[in-house]
């Protein structure tokens, strides 16, 4: 089986006393592929790091995630954007809108946000789009810069069937997580009704564990137990829904 996490910060802290033992663990149950989206202007050094380290099974992108835009995102954004320049990046990530704790930066996320919109434009590389309490705000957005020129992943989707197909018009991926499997979440209900081909995986380790990891430090293995719960619901066979969701992912990002 090959699956790919399209969403993992596994060079976070959190793995400092068993990265190594994690990424065996992945390797082992067929994640043999892990995206790796940056958070902000602490987080590239660890990243490249651990992409040096695992060359072969890693990929990087670079972006400013949204809770971290603060009144110096645009040098923050600067430095990022110089960073862009070396080429090694397959994706622009992860980038967004959350205004659920703090929306007291809403202004500059929406700013951070429309810019590194362009960059992926202009560099022709696919989004992984953070996207929480932001719904209508993320959809005005899109929608402006739409024109053909931008892919990506709504990445830990979980909206309704509606959102769904509006992001899925705009020409995005859904990126389904660890919530997927848990009892209350309404997208189990509408899965069926999805496009197979716009679907990837993600597990955005270290949040979000899978059900029955649930309450765990997620990490990029357990992404198995995500796509056994999906193909499941779909009534496919697993290696068929991983195969699958691979290519899609190869696709997308030209890996
Ligand atoms: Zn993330």
């Amino acid at each position: 089986m090959y699956l790919i996490d399209t969403h993992t910060h596994i060079y976070d802290h959190q793995y400092s006393l068993d990265r190594n033992d994690a990424m065996q663990r992945a390797l082992e149950v067929g994640v043999k592929m892990m995206l790796l989206p940056n958070v902000d202007a602490s987080t590239i050094a660890p990243m490249l790091d651990l992409h040096e380290q695992y060359p072969d099974c890693t990929r990087v992108m670079m972006g400013l995630q949204p809770e971290e835009v603060k009144e110096d995102y645009k040098e923050v954004l600067a430095a990022m954007e110089k960073e862009l320049e070396r080429g090694i990046y397959v994706g622009v990530g992860e980038v967004g809108l959350d205004f659920y704790w703090d929306a007291s930066y809403e202004k500059e996320q929406l700013d951070a946000f429309e810019t590194q919109l362009d960059w992926a434009k202009q560099l022709h590389l696919p989004l992984s789009i953070h996207c929480r309490n932001a719904f209508d705000k993320m959809v005005k957005l899109l929608e402006k810069k739409q024109d053909g020129g931008l892919c990506g992943i709504m990445h830990c989707f979980t909206g309704t069937e509606e959102e769904a197909k509006v992001y899925l018009d705009l020409g995005f991926h859904l990126g389904l997580g660890g919530v997927t499997t848990y009892k209350n979440c309404g997208v189990k209900d509408y899965l069926p009704n999805l496009p197979l081909d716009r679907i990837v995986l993600e597990t955005d380790a270290p949040y979000l564990a899978p059900v029955p990891c649930r309450g765990k430090r997620n990490e990029p293995s357990f992404l198995v137990h995500t796509a056994k719960r999906i193909a499941e619901i779909l009534q496919m066979p697993l290696e068929e829904f991983a195969a699958a969701t691979t290519t899609n992912t190869e696709t997308l990002f030209q890996l």
